[in-house]
């Protein structure tokens, strides 16, 4: 039989253990006596001819290394019909057969479009959010909810050494996943998520005034991005407690980093899966955690899933900070 080529992308925003990912895919086409092209910043790099041929050793002494090393980027002009055409048309002419897409759903829009141009294309869900629908799990998770909850341990101690209220804003435009976990962690107060409606003298002043009537005199509140507003929150709660609030926005810190050791092992299991698809001849899929365990979906019916909100875990969250 002949052998088959396949290359790997990581795009849109990156995640720690998307090199975990890379090097998975890598090692196990080539342990599949596959060849395996490497495409530098995402879809651009078919749009520019910028790949290389990997071997074992072009993915060794990555799987610590946050980032990625084939760098990531958006592509604006990858959206157009024509630039995926052209991308397939470099796809042949370099015989790659498969593509794995390490990105967000953006990135398996992006997929899906190169699958129809006639390149099959496996998708890995890598972003720190967690906010694809059809996964459980998204490579870079839990390195950021790590990274979090180690900011706000720190933010915490010098909270408590001037009974302060910390307002600390984590990464989650749409999905409060980071705020939930890290705020839970964290033993915060109160907790704001864009998918739950907030009344800020209910959800958060009375929740710190119940705790100070219990003795509490310091205070987490944690707000994902999409909630936002943070400073303004601050300046609310001295004004309406009198008691010294700081605000500070996480921000970027929270997608780099040495992954841990949960989206080392996920992210190698899941670029396995991908390559072990495109050895069948399977295109147009995603790889995703369901249940705990890794499988695949076709990738339309995992980008019209709408995700499920984890409520039992947002009560828990109000019921133990308290
Ligand atoms: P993150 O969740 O980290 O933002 P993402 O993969 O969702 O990651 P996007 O910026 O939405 O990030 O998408 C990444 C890239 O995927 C885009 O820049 C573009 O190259 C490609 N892409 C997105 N949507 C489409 C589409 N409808 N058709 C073709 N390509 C697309």
């Amino acid at each position: 039989m002949a052998q088959k080529t396949i290359a790997v992308l990581t795009s849109g925003g990156d995640a720690p253990g998307m090199n975990a990912a890379v090097r998975a895919v890598v090692r196990s086409g080539i342990n599949r006596n596959m060849r395996v092209f490497g495409i530098y910043r995402g879809f651009n790099g078919l749009l520019n001819g910028d790949i290389e041929e990997m071997n074992l050793r072009s993915v060794s002494d990555i799987i610590g290394n946050g980032g990625t090393m084939l760098y990531t980027a958006r592509s604006e002009e990858f959206k157009q019909k024509e630039a995926q055409e052209r991308a397939a048309d470099f796809c042949r002419s370099k015989g790659i057969e498969g593509v794995v897409v390490i990105g967000g759903d953006g990135s398996f829009r992006g997929a899906r479009a190169l699958t129809a141009a006639g390149i099959n294309c496996i998708g890995v869900p890598g972003t720190i959010d967690n906010d694809i629908a059809c996964s459980e799990y998204t490579v870079g998770f839990d390195t950021a909810i790590n990274t979090a909850i180690d900011m706000v341990d720190r933010i915490r101690d010098t909270a408590q050494s001037h009974d302060r209220c910390s307002i600390v804003e984590v990464m989650g435009r749409r999905c409060g996943d980071i705020a939930l976990q890290t705020g839970i962690a964290a033993g915060a107060t109160a907790i704001l998520i864009p998918e739950v409606e907030y009344n800020t003298e209910r959800d958060v002043i009375a929740r710190i005034v119940n705790t100070q009537k219990t003795g509490k005199k310091h205070f987490v509140i944690v707000v994902a991005e999409g909630v936002g507003h943070v400073g303004d929150l601050a300046k609310y709660i001295e004004q309406r407690l009198g008691i010294e609030a700081r605000a500070t926005i996480l921000g970027h810190v929270q997608r780099g980093g040495s992954p841990t050791v949960r989206d080392r092992v996920v992210a190698s299991q899941m670029g396995y899966e991908a390559v072990s698809l495109l050895d069948q001849g399977l295109g147009n899929r995603v790889v995703v955690m369901r249940d705990g365990k890794i499988t695949d979906l076709d990738i339309n019916e995992a980008l019209d899933m709408e995700r499920v909100f984890d409520d039992k875990l947002y009560k828990v969250a109000m019921s133990v900070s308290i």
